[in-house]
């Protein structure tokens, strides 16, 4: 009573805090780029501790990290960190930051259109001359950030986490806004506009064409569902393999007892899809909280970040972890004999107790057409 806390003091008492990085406090993008959360961090009886690799976590008898064994390093000046020791740090919780990469994985999928240098985008400037990026300084001199300019003038850029100069928070990706914009207008002023609707007009179009809004929801047996959702783009760049993400919007979802019906992502393989329509179907399977949703919801509803699609067949099957060969009663054609609809080539749900039957009669195995419903 009437004493100071001693907060350090007895988290010390408890073994305290200990970072075991592997270079010198000096080389961490921490204390290059924020050295204010350095200090606040030692201000509050965190220890660094340099030239450590982790190499093992130590357990005790119930399985539960007790140690961290490390490899100690240190570097002669010559830039090469050299092994000389190995230490045993006392450790209950051992935390693992993993940093990351610029997601450059456009320049993998369409080499023609993106180039690297580094692990980073290649730099232009507005003329489409390679500039060198100054390396986590978000205040460069001359803003730069696009990377490929094309002959008729239109031009790709990059910012944020994606740019050199601008990675590593979210108020240096605010910077590389404000500084990369005016290079954006001045490079969409030198390009005539390729349609000459109106800003209402096209902004409609693309809510048409982009917005996914639910059609129906059909029964097919006591624990499945069709979801028919109209989502034109994303109907006529149908390709087998695809799959989707449905989701509610927490705050549109139906209150029942002051909880909300909210659902997580659903990731959901295409049945069929109608081009022309601009609908595509997806079977759920009821198998629990977010599933059991689906028949709650309503036409008209739009899914949140609906119809997020995966690029082709075999990572959607890695991703799914659904077989799509044809050894699982898949259909191996991409469209319905049927009605001639495209069609996933992969099994539209796992395999379980809670299958239904796949015999040519079922609803499921059965290929619709979709009816209007007015
Ligand atoms: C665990 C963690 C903790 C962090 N903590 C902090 C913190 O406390 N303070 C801080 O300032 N910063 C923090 N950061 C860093 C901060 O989150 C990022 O620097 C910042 O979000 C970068 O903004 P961005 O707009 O460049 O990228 P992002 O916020 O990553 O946005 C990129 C978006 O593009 C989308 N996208 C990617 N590829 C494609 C594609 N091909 N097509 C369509 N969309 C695509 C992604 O889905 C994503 O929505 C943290 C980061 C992590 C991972």
């Amino acid at each position: 009573m009437g004493r100071a806390p001693q907060i350090v003091e007895l988290l010390q008492q408890w073994g305290g805090v200990t970072i075991a990085y592997r270079r010198r406090l000096i080389d961490s993008p921490s204390y290059t780029l924020n050295h204010e959360e350095v200090e606040k961090a030692l201000e509050e009886g965190i220890r660094f501790a340099e030239g450590l690799t982790p190499v093992a976590v130590e357990v005790d008898s119930h399985g539960h990290a007790c140690a961290l064994e490390v490899s100690q390093h240190h570097n002669d000046g010559d830039g090469v960190w050299h092994e000389f020791g190995r230490a045993t740090l006392p450790a209950r919780t051992i935390l693992v930051a993993a940093g990351t990469q610029p997601n450059t994985v456009l320049a993998r999928e369409e080499a023609q259109h993106f180039h690297l240098d580094g692990k980073y985008f290649r730099l232009l400037d507005e003329d489409g001359q390679p500039v060198t990026p100054v390396k986590g300084l978000a205040k460069p001199s001359k803003p730069a950030v696009v990377t490929e300019l094309r002959a008729d003038g239109r031009a790709m850029s990059f910012f944020g986490d994606l740019h050199p100069s601008f990675h590593g928070n979210v108020v240096k990706a605010m910077a590389s806004a404000t500084q990369g914009y005016p290079i954006v207008s001045r490079l969409l002023d030198k390009v005539a506009p390729a349609s000459d609707a109106t800003d209402a007009e096209f902004l409609a179009h693309l809510d048409d064409e982009l917005r996914a809004t639910l059609v129906r929801v059909e029964r097919l047996t006591p624990t499945i569902v069709e979801v028919v959702v109209r989502a034109p783009a994303a109907a006529r760049r149908f390709r087998p393999g695809q799959f989707y993400r449905l989701q509610n919007f927490e705050s549109l979802s139906r209150a029942v007892d002051g909880t909300r019906l909210a659902m997580e992502g659903l990731a959901l393989t295409g049945a069929w899809v109608d081009p022309q329509e601009g609908l595509v179907s997806t079977i759920v399977l009821e198998m629990g909280g977010s599933s059991d949703l689906c028949s709650m919801l309503k036409p008209g509803w739009m899914p949140k970040a609906c119809w997020t699609l995966s690029s082709g067949t075999p990572w959607c099957s890695r991703a799914t972890g659904f077989p799509t060969t044809s050894s699982h009663g898949a259909r191996s054609s991409s469209r319905c004999r049927r009605t001639g609809a495209a069609t996933c080539t992969g099994r539209r749900w796992p395999r379980s107790s809670r299958d239904p039957p796949t015999s040519p009669g079922s609803p499921i195995t059965r290929m619709r057409r979709p009816t209007p419903r007015r």
